[in-house]
C-alpha cells in the first residue's frame, strides 16, 4: 500500500491554534488524536508536560468533541488540556498504561480541578488493569492509586476546609469523582470502554507490571496507544524490541503513538544509560519497522529519550550531542517505514476524517 493510498483518509494536519476547517456540507465524523505531554520519564526538560495522548471524536457540527478520552495524565496534563481547550470536566474517561508518576501524576491535578468545579458529576472513567503482582514482590495498583488520590489534601484539612465553603461537594473529596473499571491481564485484545461509535480495546504489554496498552476505533478512523511497550524478552537475542502485542492490537491501525527510545541510548554507544531500561523500551527504528509492517499511515512518536535538542537524558550525556527530529525520522525510514513519521513535541495532532 502506498503511502498516499494510506493517507487518502487524511484530511487536516492541524497545528495547535489553527482554525477549524470551514464550510463543511455534512456531518463527516472526525477523530483527533494529540499528544498532551511528550516528555520521556520523570525528568524535567524545557517545560515539556509528562506523557499523556487526547483521543476526541466526534464530527464537524462538534468539532470532533462529543467524546473525549485521555490516555495517560503526565506532569501539566491540565495545563495542556486548557491550551486546547477542553475543561476536565468535559473527559469522558481516562485509561493509564501503567503506574508511573511520569504516566499518573497528572491526576492528582485533575481530580482535584474536577471535585472543586464539578463534583456534582458527572463521575469520571478510569480504565485501568487490575492489581498485578510484579516478580520482586510488590503489587501495582491502579485501584490504591485512584482510592487514594486526594489523601494528601484531606491530610492537610484542605478538603474540609473547602467542604466548610461550600456543602454541596463530596464529602469524600476528589477520589469520590472516579468510576473505576479495571480489566485483567490479557494477550489478546478486549473491549475495555465503549460508547456509541467509540471502541477502546487493551492488551497486556510488557513494561513493567500491569503495563497495558490501547487501541481506539471510531468510524473516522483507529489509534492505537502503546505506552512504554517493549518486547516480553526483556534483552537481546531478540528479532525486535517492540512489543508483540502492540502488533497485534496496531493491525490495520491508521495511527500509532509509542514511546520512543533512540538507538544512541543503547550500550553499543557510551552514554552510560543503564542496559535493562534502555532494554524495555521501543527503539524508534524498530518502531518503523512495526508501523510499516501494521500498515499505519502514521506513526506519532512521543515520550522522546532523549528529548529533542536535549545534551542530557537525566544524568546521561548523549553521544555526539543533542539528536533533532531528523535524527528519530532516520532510524524509522531507516527501518523500512514509508508512512509519516511525526516526532512528537507538546500539542502536535492530526485529524482523520470518515471518507463521506
Ligand atoms: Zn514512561
Amino acid at each position: 500500500m502506498s503511502f498516499f493510498t494510506r493517507c487518502a483518509r487524511i484530511v487536516g494536519l492541524l497545528a495547535l491554534g489553527s482554525a477549524w476547517l470551514s464550510g463543511p456540507v455534512f456531518a463527516a465524523p472526525c477523530l483527533t488524536v494529540t499528544l498532551t505531554g511528550t516528555q520521556g520519564g520523570p525528568p524535567v526538560f524545557n517545560g515539556q508536560a509528562g506523557a499523556g495522548t487526547l483521543v476526541q471524536y466526534g464530527d464537524d457540527s462538534d468539532n470532533c468533541r462529543a467524546t473525549q478520552l485521555q490516555f495517560d495524565t503526565g506532569r501539566g496534563t491540565t495545563q495542556q488540556l486548557s491550551k486546547l481547550r477542553v475543561p476536565v470536566g468535559k473527559l469522558n474517561a481516562i485509561f493509564y498504561s501503567h503506574m508511573h508518576s511520569d504516566h499518573t501524576e497528572g491526576l492528582s491535578d485533575l481530580l482535584q480541578l474536577r471535585w472543586h468545579f464539578n463534583s456534582g458529576g458527572p463521575k469520571v472513567d478510569v480504565v485501568c488493569a487490575a492489581d498485578t503482582p510484579s516478580f520482586a514482590g510488590h503489587v501495582i495498583s491502579c485501584e490504591k492509586f485512584t482510592q487514594h488520590i486526594g489523601d494528601a489534601l484531606i491530610q492537610s484539612g484542605e478538603i474540609a476546609q473547602r467542604l466548610s465553603e461550600n456543602p454541596k461537594r463530596l464529602p469524600e473529596g476528589p477520589a469520590g469523582l472516579v468510576n473505576l473499571t479495571r480489566f485483567e491481564a490479557s494477550a489478546e485484545p478486549v473491549t475495555v470502554w465503549q460508547q456509541g461509535d467509540v471502541k477502546v480495546s487493551a492488551i497486556t504489554s510488557r513494561h513493567i507490571a500491569g503495563h497495558a496498552s490501547y487501541r481506539v476505533d471510531t468510524p473516522a478512523g483507529s489509534v492505537v496507544i502503546g505506552g512504554d511497550a517493549g518486547n516480553d524478552k526483556p534483552k537481546p537475542p531478540r528479532d525486535s524490541s517492540t512489543s508483540k502485542q502492540v502488533e497485534t492490537l496496531a493491525a490495520g491501525a491508521d495511527i500509532i503513538v509509542h514511546s520512543t527510545i533512540h538507538p544512541v541510548m543503547g550500550p553499543d554507544f557510551d552514554s552510560g544509560f543503564p542496559p535493562p531500561i534502555f532494554f524495555r523500551q521501543s527503539t524508534a527504528a524498530d518502531l518503523g519497522a512495526m508501523a510499516e509492517r501494521s500498515g499505519a499511515s502514521h506513526l506519532m512518536l512521543t515520550h522522546l529519550i532523549p528529548p529533542l535538542g536535549a545534551k542530557k537524558q537525566g544524568p546521561y550525556p548523549i553521544p555526539n550531542g543533542p539528536l533533532t527530529k531528523a535524527s528519530y525520522i532516520e532510524a524509522t525510514t531507516g527501518a523500512g517505514y514509508s508512512g509519516k513519521t511525526i516526532v512528537g513535541t507538546d500539542l502536535e495532532s492530526i485529524t482523520l476524517k470518515a471518507a463521506p
